[in-house]
């Protein structure tokens, strides 16, 4: 679940990346963690940036550091085809970690598409499809 303003915060980040691929990371609370409370745009540090991303691993590092203090958890990386397909590349699959969502969203035509979102549940185990809720903020 994310909120249309990050949901805006992505898209935009990822067209202005364009024809590069973008990334960040979703942090929220380790006990709810298909609602996103924050959106950590971070520097694709891939050395071909137009067929991959890579992040900076300082940020990563910081973040996981900073939940292991008990401070919000990563619960997922996003980042963007510029090529417009949403489904996951060879380098994606292999290099996702368990637990964490992976949302692609696709760049075309200087507009971001739908986004699909994928989750490996456990080593070893194939990335599976989540669903992608984009919305308002429930009112507290
Ligand atoms: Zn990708």
């Amino acid at each position: 679940m994310l909120e249309s303003g990050q949901w805006a915060t992505i898209c935009e980040q990822a067209l202005g990346a364009f024809p590069e691929e973008c990334c960040g990371l979703l942090l929220g609370e380790a006990s709810v963690r298909e609602r996103v409370a924050l959106v950590v745009p971070v520097k694709n540090r891939f050395a071909e940036p137009r067929r991959g991303f890579e992040l900076a691993p300082d940020v990563v590092a910081c973040a996981l550091a900073q939940e292991r203090r008990g401070g919000t958890a990563v619960v997922g990386v996003y980042h963007s085809h510029p090529d417009g397909t949403p489904t996951p590349s060879a380098r994606d699959e292999r290099e996702a970690w368990p637990g964490w969502s992976y949302l692609i969203v696709p760049v075309l035509g200087g507009a971001c598409g739908q986004p699909r979102s994928f989750r490996r549940e456990a080593p070893n185990r194939p990335l599976a499809e989540e669903l992608v809720e984009v919305g308002e903020a429930s009112p507290a």
